[in-house]
């Protein structure tokens, strides 16, 4: 039944972050309804059914932090969770707390809409809901918006087409089926190797190759488990302070201080322990190209050394961009499945996709029939959730009008011009750079702070200055442009959207230094926002 109620707050998305919104936002003694387009939580994890789909952030990691109790009772059952496992914890975390009786699922939030009059959010759904908050939190996920790319005839093609993010929930029987793969990023690397020991037939289309490490996953390893369990508290609060929010060896060296020897060393553990801790080798790799470049070619004679065929293993190696400035991969026997009779690669820069036709995928090369594609072309990141809803701030001004030019947040937390609007990692945050569950945590956790300082003066709206948040986009800008990553045609860039601002989105400071940021603010009164009571609202209408 659509309702026409009137909340404290209003909460979009049921992920990680929106389910621990609700949690604390109930601490506070506040009532939150929480909306949710899937028909259980689990955001990323409930979409994302792909075969394969796994985290590559550790599992022991990979998991809230607030409540020791719920830390200690959950085992994981590998190293790195599968997604399987990843949305029966997000289930269990909403029975545990009860937070389901909050949620209401299969629902879309349309449009969002600030009364200044009434410091009010006034909220529509697409199941009809007219509800109305004071405060509203776009807990809305940074990989939520699937993507199908703009080829010719795509919707012509006879047979099934799937996306990854947007996943059959009864699984897909590929056993017998020719099957087209486009895309080679993470999801990709995760799903083709599964897929290619179903199917009869594979055929890759890559546009740009990525370096993946493999994952080295394994059952979970019980004394690693304990090692982990033992000290919780003190091995998350080192994580916190990382610039990944992921606890792992980082080594201080440069990569150009070291000898030959000792650099492939460093490479070789790091390769042989798996995972996206072999970014950590040295410390300049996502700032000195040359540093870069011996990481990067160490990968690419990797890939020569498991892929047969030395033409494929040459399409496979990445040369176009740096090692890490697009979203380092991880994989299990992706690079070896190349070696698969009924597997084969077509290397879409040199002969681009013409058009789908209704039998398969037409290239300059020419066309090949299959019985299903496959898309695995990613996501509009971190704005196109939020772009999808229409909301509207002071004055009516639109948010993606505002954001024409790329998004302009301060902290990535708000937005001028839309008081009690809140981004839960959201563009100009660690977000996409980081654990996000450690980074979702430090987000909710500020925000509940300041609701609370705000309910405790009595205020009702709290809002960035201009001025702040054009010190936050400029400083963004300028530490992104200390490192490689800008020089990448990456999502993080906006780069996979035809017309998109070619603006880097997360914000690259590090985790560990922007909560502290975050926290001076709030200690300092928060600094750079604007706090009012409702008549300060509607005066400054
Ligand atoms: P993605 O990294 O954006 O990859 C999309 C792929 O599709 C790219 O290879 C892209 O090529 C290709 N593509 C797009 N349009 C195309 C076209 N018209 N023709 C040919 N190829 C086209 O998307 P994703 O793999 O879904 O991953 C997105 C992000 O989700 C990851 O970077 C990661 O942050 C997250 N993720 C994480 C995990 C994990 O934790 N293990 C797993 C999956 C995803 P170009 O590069 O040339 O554009």
């Amino acid at each position: 039944m659509p309702t026409t109620q009137s909340y404290d707050a209003i909460i979009v998305g049921a992920g990680f972050a929106g389910l621990y919104m609700l949690h604390r936002l109930r601490r506070l003694g506040m009532r939150a309804q929480v909306y949710e387009a899937g028909s259980d939580v689990g955001g990323t994890w409930y979409w994302n059914r792909y075969p394969g789909a796994r985290c590559d952030v550790e599992s022991m990691q990979y998991s809230y932090s607030f409540d020791d109790a719920l830390q200690q009772e959950w085992s994981w059952s590998e190293r790195f969770a599968s997604q399987p496992e990843i949305l029966r914890y997000a289930g269990h975390v909403a029975d545990r707390l009860d937070l389901r009786r909050d949620i209401q699922f299969d629902t879309r939030v349309t449009s969002a809409h600030f009364d200044a009059k009434r410091a009010l959010w006034q909220v529509a759904t697409d199941r009809g809901d007219r509800v109305t908050a004071r405060f509203c939190v776009m807990a809305t996920g940074c990989l939520s918006a699937a993507r199908l790319p703009e080829i010719p005839g795509r919707d012509s093609f006879a047979g099934p087409t799937y996306h990854t993010g947007a996943w059959p929930h009864e699984g897909v029987d590929f056993t017998g089926r020719r099957v087209a793969v486009i895309g080679t990023g993470s999801s990709a690397i995760q799903a083709i190797p599964v897929i290619a020991r179903q199917a009869a037939h594979v055929t890759v289309f890559q546009r740009t190759p990525n370096f993946s490490i493999p994952s080295r996953n394994a059952p979970m390893d019980a004394e690693y488990e304990n090692w982990w369990k033992s000290d919780y508290a003190a091995h998350r609060a080192k994580a916190r302070a990382m610039r990944t929010g992921i606890l792992y060896g980082l080594n201080d060296k440069s990569a150009l201080e070291v000898s030959e020897e000792e650099r492939q060393a460093e490479y070789e553990r790091r390769w042989a322990n798996g995972g996206t801790a072999f970014m950590g080798a040295f410390s300049d790799l996502i700032t000195n190209r040359q540093a870069n470049d011996t990481a990067a070619e160490f990968v690419r004679n990797k890939i020569r050394g498991m892929v047969r065929d030395p033409k494929v293993a040459e399409i496979l190696a990445p040369k176009s961009h740096p090692i890490g400035t697009k979203r380092i991969c991880v994989d299990t026997e992706y690079y070896e499945t190349f070696n698969r009779p009924n597997v084969a690669l077509v290397d879409v820069a040199a002969t681009p996709i013409e058009a789908i036709t209704p039998a398969g995928v037409r290239t300059a090369a020419g066309e090949v029939a299959v019985d299903d594609i496959v898309f695995a072309t990613g996501f509009d990141a971190m704005t196109g959730a939020l772009a999808a809803i229409e909301i509207r701030g002071r004055d009516g001004i639109d948010l993606a009008a505002k954001w024409a030019e790329g998004p302009r947040t301060y902290l990535g937390l708000m937005s001028a011009g839309f008081p009690n609007l809140f981004m839960i990692t959201g563009p100009g945050s660690p977000s996409v750079l980081s654990n996000m569950i450690v980074s979702i945590e430090q987000h909710v956790d500020w925000l509940t702070d300041c609701i609370a300082h705000l309910r405790a003066r009595g205020l009702d709206t709290i809002e960035p200055t201009q001025e702040a948040e054009d010190g936050w986009v400029a400083h963004g800008n300028e530490v992104a442009h200390r490192t490689l990553y800008p020089s990448a045609a990456s999502w993080y860039m906006g780069a996979n959207i035809p017309g998109k601002p070619r603006v880097f989105l997360p914000y690259i400071g590090g985790v560990g230094v922007y909560r502290e940021k975050c926290d001076a603010i709030a200690a300092a009164g928060y600094e750079g926002f604007r706090l009012g009571g409702q008549n300060q609202a509607a005066a400054a209408e």
